[in-house]
């Protein structure tokens, strides 16, 4: 039952991501503020907003201006399409309702991360103590480990951020990763670190490896948004547990 109204919901959570996404970063309210077309300005009906759906029927444009629509929203909402039935297929009850919640969550972080390299604290901060309440109500590991992770989590990176600074004289790691960090730590325990670093790691060198292939040059330099991977190495290890050994 909850599996279906999961699936049902998430392209209109996905709408509202993309609207935490858009405004977000640029301080605005993602609460108030009626949609409009970016074009024309017109305020957009109920029928104009369903997800996916609409944009379908439009064909990607505006119905008075003819405006292109973008593909950002449809994007938005078939990803969180894609988190429901991910976590659908993994876990089962509240459990996929929790994971769904926190799956969202990351594809927002993960986004922003992305077009503006910034983990926003309204975003990252809260993450500890969720976890932490979802150690608390299900159990999947003890409050110290998760508690140990939190800690563990912001020093490690808090650490490596002050070193990579020191060292190149700009930023690497930002402290924003840092905060992420201790938001996963307190929801996988520190063992669940390990997994979430490594898959990040090896999914950012991938993806940097072939963006250099496709502009031809090796560019080492180039900033990476090592925030959506670190979101994306937190969502595996919470839905498949840690590499190596299993914690459920
Ligand atoms: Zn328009």
């Amino acid at each position: 039952m909850t599996d279906y109204a999961v699936l049902i919901i998430a392209p209109f959570i996905g709408s509202f991501l993309g609207t935490v996404i858009l405004r977000l970063p640029h301080g605005q309210s993602v609460v108030s503020g009626r949609s409009v077309c970016d074009s024309c300005r017109a305020t957009l009906r109920w029928f104009e907003l369903i997800p996916l759906l609409s944009w379908a029927a439009q064909r990607g444009r505006c119905r008075r201006c003819g405006a292109r629509l973008g593909l950002f929203y449809p994007v938005i909402e078939l990803g969180a399409l894609a988190v429901a039935v991910w976590a659908v297929a993994v876990t089962g009850g509240w459990l996929t309702v929790v994971s769904v919640l926190l799956g969202w969550w990351l594809l927002a972080l993960a986004v922003i991360d992305w077009r503006h390299f910034l983990l926003p604290d309204l975003l990252t901060l809260p993450l500890i103590p969720l976890g932490l309440a979802a150690v608390y109500a299900f159990g999947h590991q003890s409050l110290p480990d998760a508690g140990l992770g939190a800690v563990l989590g912001l020093a490690v990176f808090w650490a490596i951020a002050a070193v990579y600074r020191k060292l190149r004289g700009r930023e690497g790691l930002g402290f924003g990763d840092a905060k992420l960090a201790a938001g996963a730590g307190a929801w996988l325990g520190w063992f669940g670190l390990p997994s979430m670093v490594l898959i990040a790691s090896l999914t950012a060198l991938a993806w940097a490896v072939s963006a250099n292939r496709r502009q031809g040059t090796l560019d080492w330099q180039a900033k990476v948004p090592f925030g959506s991977f670190l979101c994306l190495g937190f969502w595996i290890t919470w839905l498949h547990g840690p590499l190596g050994f299993a914690i459920r």
